[in-house]
């Protein structure tokens, strides 16, 4: 069962009514209402998939009016299984609770696949709708489970038994998870302090949904809207999509610079229009913080108000002291630690980089001192200065198919996978432009699993590129293959024209092809070892962006799409180069929020004033005055639209510090980062695994230690602190 809040927990495998799954002869049959049934048999959203090893979803036959009805009968039917393990009358054992637990609730498994393609791939209106109805009854679902008493009881009893159970590895690995992660959501409170939690989390959801409503309100209603005489400096595509957006908003023949990221970033990056840039600049950065109907300050203080209150009731001191129970760095001071040792050489940075920007404006004769919103302006100036780096001439040389091709050579040589088109409508797809590949094993030919890609932006598919599975790997009740998928937001070219992309997409393209992998690679028994830790989830799509630049790729792919001429040498030079460019900026407002974060986690927060706490705490800190926060307090929606990343902004950094010490023992390798050796125990040690080994103890295997900072702080251009700690 794959739960979208209680992630480590999860299993597959089917049990219909009809179809009891071979092993569950310990457990008593559910039983299921006579509409449960029905939608169990009826219902093609939650019908089994056809195919060997588990089969594939049935993309091609998605009937939204089937959603609703399969998400309801799917959740009594879990339901209904985990009452059966619960109040089983034989004794609690691994068999008839731990892995009939990751066995219950597979038809909703199956409809929450559909639910996924609609909410990232293909929504419309309607669908939002049923999301919306659908969103408490799904929070509610998962409550009963983590709360259920008898459940927790028989999982506390195989947990306390220790050795004496004598379980495998993946099953020790998994009982803890399990226990962990049931008692860490309150499972052992008693009934007063149970209503309690419960109260408090549905009152946060309902906060947290008003800090986001807020934020989208002050991105929708803030526009700045410009005259034909005040585009000056900004590239044609920014000037023609800002036309389209005022037109959109009644305002003909104006540009609309809207509140939103992808709009204030380039502005302020391009804009020749001083004043102006200064009030895009005020208008994002006091989003939430303008003290009218809209303002979060208040939103905020309540949401800290009880999520520490509710981790008081389960005895934690802090908020922070909870979230990073299951986290690599378990203690807030871990991650606290790490961010101060980035900390100083960054701001450090900062300073010379304000002192290159203030040396360009003298030269052009603009009497000013540097304003934060002069920061990314300068900047692009001093990188065409320094680096004379032509991001249009790259993009010749970067053609998607080429590079899709490339990441198959990094596949096959690194994790010996061979990635072969299925042909058209072999596979069921939910679009015609998502394509399919079979992944097998180079040397042995076994199969693997499907890869899925849908490359390019359409209306109702969410923004930017991310990777899923619609499936992972599990053997313990048969084969179970991995389904993986990428997904970016390409513009389609067309028909016979190839698809040139920036040097960034490229990254990108990389990095969400190393989720893929760590999917494709896992050899677990259970499903609920396939689940992500907060802080090092990153990793593994971090690392593998390390190859796009490795020669033999760069060879063979990096080809001009009309020449087919190789990339220049000196181009790749630049980007080299240009590789720490501006990283005092990116490192500096990444760590004020990051510091932010663990800040208003690590306190009481009774009678707290955000706005003034940010303000006292930026000052101690020495927060450069030429950078606001990335995400100021009011604004910062990965810690207040959700729990997600609250007390685990600091994650992306942690996981940076591994990918900087994995790809130097590459770098170093005699093979390089082609090296046989290392890249075996890389894919063993470090993806194979997934969560079935404590990452901390798994990184130590692969590099024989554990990871230092140095290679981060070398990575960004920073100086190595003198006796830099390890992770
Ligand atoms: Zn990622």
């Amino acid at each position: 069962m794959r739960w979208t809040i209680l992630a480590t927990v999860s299993a597959l495998a089917l049990l219909a009514a009809c179809e009891p799954a071979a092993n569950t002869a310990s457990v008593p049959a559910a039983v299921f209402d006579a509409a449960t049934t029905e939608q169990l048999t009826a219902n093609p959203l939650l019908a089994k998939w056809a195919g060997p090893n588990g089969g594939e979803p049935a993309f091609d036959k998605m009937d939204l009016g089937a959603i609703k009805p399969a998400l309801e009968a799917g959740m009594a039917a879990h339901l209904a299984e985990i009452d059966a393990i619960a109040n089983n009358p034989a004794k609690p054992s691994f068999a008839n609770t731990i892995e009939a637990m990751e066995r219950a609730g597979e038809p909703l498994d199956r409809a929450m696949t559909y639910h996924g393609i609609w909410g990232s791939n293909l929504s419309t209106q309607e669908f939002r709708e049923i999301q919306k109805e659908m969103a408490p009854k799904l929070s509610e679902y998962q409550s009963k489970i983590t709360q259920n008493a008898a459940l927790f009881a028989r999982i506390k009893a195989l947990h306390d038994q220790g050795d004496k159970l004598k379980l495998t590895p993946h099953q020790a690995r998994l009982l803890k998870l399990v226990y962990d992660r049931f008692q860490l959501n309150g499972a052992e409170l008693d009934a007063d302090k149970k209503a309690r939690y419960a109260a408090i989390n549905q009152e946060l959801a309902e906060l947290q949904t008003k800090f986001s409503n807020n934020l989208l309100a002050d991105e929708e209603g803030w526009v700045t809207y410009l005259t034909p005489k005040q585009v000056g400096g900004l590239p044609a595509s920014f000037v023609a999509s800002a036309k389209a957006a005022a037109e959109e908003r009644g305002k003909p023949g104006m540009y609309a610079i809207t509140n939103t990221r992808s709009s204030m970033d380039p502005f302020l990056t391009y804009s020749t229009e001083r004043k102006l840039r200064e009030r895009v600049w005020r208008n994002y950065y006091s989003r939430g913080d303008n003290g009218d109907e809209h303002d979060n300050n208040a939103v905020i203080a309540k949401i800290l108000q009880l999520r520490h209150e509710r981790v008081q009731l389960l005895g934690y001191p802090t908020y922070a002291d909870w979230q990073l129970m299951d986290n690599m760095a378990t203690k807030p001071a871990q991650a606290t630690a790490l961010m101060e040792a980035v900390w100083h050489a960054a701001v450090a940075r900062v300073g010379e980089e304000v002192a290159d920007m203030q040396a360009v404006a003298a030269k052009e004769g603009a009497k000013i001192t540097i304003e934060p919103w002069d920061y990314r302006f300068y900047a692009e100036k001093v990188r065409k200065a320094k680096y004379d780096l032509d991001s249009d001439e790259l993009k010749q040389y970067l053609q998607l198919d080429k590079l899709r091709e490339a990441m198959f050579f990094v596949a096959g040589e690194l994790f010996g996978f061979a990635f072969t088109p299925v042909e058209d409508g072999s596979i069921p797809v939910f679009h015609p432009d998502v394509k399919v590949w079979q992944v097998t094993d180079k040397t042995s030919g076994k199969h693997i699993g499907y890869w899925y890609l849908d490359p390019y932006a359409r209306p109702g598919k969410r923004s930017g590129a991310w990777a899923t599975t619609y499936r992972s790997h599990s053997t313990f009740d048969g084969l179970e293959t991995v389904l993986g998928s990428n997904n970016s937001n390409f513009v389609k070219p067309a028909p016979g024209q190839p698809l040139l992309i920036s040097y960034d997409d490229a990254n990108t393209f990389f990095h969400e092809f190393g989720h893929a992998l760590h999917y494709f690679s896992s050899i677990v028994e259970y499903p609920g070892l396939n689940g992500g830790v907060r802080d090092y989830t990153e990793f593994h799509s971090q690392l593998l962006e390390r190859w796009l630049l490795t020669d033999q790729v760069v060879d063979k792919y990096f080809r001009h799409y009309k020449t087919g001429e190789p990339m220049p040498k000196e181009l790749i030079d630049k980007i080299k180069k240009a590789a720490t460019f501006n990283q005092g900026f990116e490192t500096v407002e990444f760590l004020g929020s990051a510091i932010m974060d663990m800040r208003y986690h690590s306190i009481d927060p009774t009678g707290i004033d955000p706005k003034a706490l940010e303000k006292q705490e930026l000052a101690k800190l020495g927060m450069p005055k030429e950078i606001p926060m990335r995400h100021r307090s009011t604004q910062f929606g990965h810690i207040f639209s959700s729990e997600g990343y609250a007390a685990g902004y600091y994650g992306y950094l942690w996981a940076d510090v591994l990918t900087s010490d994995a790809a130097e023992a590459f770098a170093k390798a005699p093979g390089g980062f082609y090296d046989k050796e290392l890249g075996e125990k890389l894919v063993d040690k470090l993806f194979a695994v997934r969560n079935a080994i404590d990452p901390a103890e798994a990184y130590r295997d692969f590099r024989g230690r554990d990871a230092t900072i140095d290679a981060l702080m070398r990575d960004r251009g920073f100086p190595i602190p003198a006796a830099s700690g390890s992770q």
